[in-house]
């Protein structure tokens, strides 16, 4: 494989064995990928000898964590492409769009006013807008896919105005794994005036990520599916539209001065990071950005276009098995297996599986109006990672022909 040269990279991910010592063939990093070594024994090294807090102690040990913390902002906006003061550390992707809704939204989106989404956008992506849009007045547009289920630019282009203020959409979709043009989506959305927001979840881990070269005005992705610790996050936004946007949650940190007349705010990123952060997580994600581009977004992704082939070419030839997203799907396909009333549902395929210690996703992958447009309740999801092989597919094909014969 390609990662070949990088040594036995699944060897340094302990949870990839099962409680008896065996394989275990992990085919859900698109929900949360697992940790290797380096990761947590940095994280384990933060909350132990290394502790302290950031930002406020004149103790040396502290100044050292604020150095660490810091770093590790840099490290994520050279990762991304942009620049450390564009970097505020969020809970997740999920409170970056979040705050992103009820910041830059509040200020920005008012009655009349239109945001484009897509047909497959995790909820993440859509919960928060329907959130701003009923407070402000606004509506709601839904871009509609290809046929092979690729988010239809054509049609963007085609219904985009001058009153859409926002083009929000997943960079890499977590249930179909299709891969957006990002740059063209930019230029579409800057046609009219709108800004756009890439949801990153799938696409930090599986492509390498330049916003500047996108040209794209808000950027956002959890750690813990690029093999970091869950609890943080980035949203990278465009440094003029971060400074002109107002507080999310106001407390410590976010300040400048505080008296009951009159509170400032600091600059951002400090602006949008009120109250302690996670301090070893941003460290934590700091060994995950340097595991992962020790071996480089290019070999990741020739990895996992390699295991999506392989995967698609076998589950293609089967006749009773129905193969959800485009053919380049990046890490990730969605299956069903058998047809009408034949039909398995996902959860017993997944618990038939379990007990060959095969871990799939089975479900609406957060994306229900996605499931209603492919006229399903569920999907089987099987994702890959950095440490998944050929391995897991033998397991998943000899699962999924142990279901067929349990159901015949
Ligand atoms: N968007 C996409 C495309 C995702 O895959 C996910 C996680 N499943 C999210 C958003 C939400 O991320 P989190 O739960 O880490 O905030």
């Amino acid at each position: 494989s390609t990662l070949a040269r990088f040594g036995d990279v699944r060897a340094q991910f302990p949870g990839m064995i099962t409680g008896e010592g065996k394989p275990w063939h992990y085919l859900d990093t698109a929900a949360t990928a697992q940790k290797p070594r380096v990761v947590i024994d940095a994280m384990a090294r933060a909350l132990g000898e290394d502790y302290a807090t950031v930002h406020r102690g004149v103790y040396a040990r502290s100044a050292e964590m604020t150095l660490a913390y810091e770093g590790a902002r840099r490290r994520v906006a050279e990762f991304i492409g942009g620049s450390e003061d564009e970097i505020v550390f969020t809970r997740g992707a999920t409170e970056a769009i979040n705050l992103v809704a009820a910041t830059w939204g509040m200020e920005n989106i008012g009655p009349g006013d239109r945001i484009l989404l897509s047909v497959l956008e995790h909820h993440s992506n859509i919960v928060p807008w329907q959130m701003l849009a009923e407070r402000t007045g606004a509506q709601i547009d839904i871009c509609p896919l290809t046929s092979d289920g690729c988010i239809d630019l054509d049609a963007a282009e085609a219904m985009l105005t001058e009153r859409h203020k926002l083009v929000a959409l997943a960079h890499v979709s977590n249930v179909l794994g299709s891969v957006l043009d990002a740059k063209r989506a930019a230029d579409l959305a800057h046609g009219v005036g709108a800004k756009l927001l890439l949801d990153g979840c799938q696409a930090a881990p599986r492509l390498k990520v330049d916003v500047a070269a996108i040209g794209c005005d808000f950027y956002v992705f959890s750690a813990h599916k690029l093999y970091g610790p869950t609890g943080i996050g980035a949203l990278w936004a465009r440094s003029e539209i971060l400074a002109a946007m107002p507080p999310y949650q106001g407390g410590g940190s976010m300040i400048d001065r505080v008296t009951f007349e009159k509170t400032t705010y600091a600059p951002p990123p400090q602006r949008f990071e009120a109250g302690t952060p996670a301090i070893a997580e941003a460290i934590a994600l700091h060994a995950a950005v340097d595991f992962i581009e020790a071996i480089g977004l290019d070999n990741v992704h020739a990895h996992e276009r390699a295991l999506v082939a392989k995967l698609r070419e076998e589950l293609g030839a089967m006749n009773d098995i129905t193969l959800f997203g485009p053919a380049d799907s990046a890490g990730i396909v969605s299956f069903a297996l058998g047809q009408g009333s034949g039909t398995v549902h996902p959860h017993d395929l997944g618990t038939i599986l379990d007990e060959a210690d095969v871990a799939i996703r089975a479900g609406h992958h957060c994306a229900q109006p996605l499931m209603d447009h492919l006229g399903v309740p569920a999907t089987a999801r099987a994702s890959f990672g950095i440490y998944s092989d050929e391995s897991d597919i033998v397991a998943l094909l000899e699962g999924i022909a142990r279901t067929r014969r349990i159901f015949a």
